[in-house]
């Protein structure tokens, strides 16, 4: 363009794309939530997945955008690790389905497990979230079924962690963590696995301890104390 003709851009707000891949994305979130059978994310927060069950609801734009930020992600470090034949592998032991992220090790039976975090500090091997292990163990017993050892890798982004520097002033910036996760006792993990499993399908929510308290603040199912709600209690 000629830098001396006068450029003329009219922007009007109109929204059409964004609701369309908001719509888009919150059909992609139906049909993840018709899948049956259970399935390995069901058992890390059973309770909460219980009432999902029995109480289905439509995802908010805020729950498909999350999805999004999420697949977008993972589709690209996948994409880094592993062949297509063997990403979103699908496993199944007991009744119970498992999606795992990636598969790679000589005898293609070593888990990758990659996780998206907003959070702002990092963790170490002391403070990972143990719902990162509880899955990643799952997938190590359900590929190891015979054995009572076996271990995963976790790859953790963060989006956005926070570090103060020299002169004082904070500074965000994403980062990338791995760990490998040796699991000394594979039959506990299974035993897990069905005791979840079998609270997932009795007439009555699981306990209320099968969840971590930081979950109920964004929780649907909370009740928020109000009383004679079908919806949880929560931890207080
Ligand atoms: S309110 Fe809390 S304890 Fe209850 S289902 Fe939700 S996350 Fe779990």
């Amino acid at each position: 363009m000629d830098k001396k003709q006068k450029c003329k851009i009219d922007v009007v707000s109109d929204g059409i794309v964004a609701s369309y891949v908001l719509d888009i994305l919150g059909k992609k979130q139906e049909d993840d939530r018709k899948r049956t059978g259970v399935h390995v994310s069901d058992l890390i927060f059973p309770r909460k997945a219980w009432y999902s069950l029995k109480y289905p609801q439509t995802p908010t734009d805020e729950e498909c955008l999350y999805f999004m930020i999420g697949r977008a992600h993972h589709g690209i470090m996948e994409s880094l690790i592993a062949t297509e034949q063997f990403r979103e592998v699908e496993v199944k032991w007991n009744g119970i389905t498992g999606t795992i992220d990636c598969l790679v090790g000589s005898d293609g039976l070593v888990p990758v497990e990659c996780k998206t975090t907003r959070s702002a500090t990092m963790y170490n091997v002391n403070t990972l979230p143990m719902h990162y292990l509880r899955q990643l163990g799952m997938y190590v017993a359900m590929l190891r079924p015979d054995d009572k050892e076996g271990y995963g890798t976790l790859l953790i982004l963060y989006l956005s962690i926070r570090d103060r520097e020299a002169d004082g002033r904070w500074h965000f910036a994403p980062l990338l963590q791995s760990y490998t996760v040796h699991f000394r006792n594979l039959d506990a993990i299974r035993g897990s696995m069905i005791f979840r499993k079998a609270m997932l399908e009795a007439p009555i929510p699981p306990p209320l301890d099968t969840c971590e308290a930081w979950l109920c603040r964004s929780c649907r199912y909370y009740s928020r104390g109000r009383k004679n709600s079908e919806y949880c209690e929560g931890h207080r």
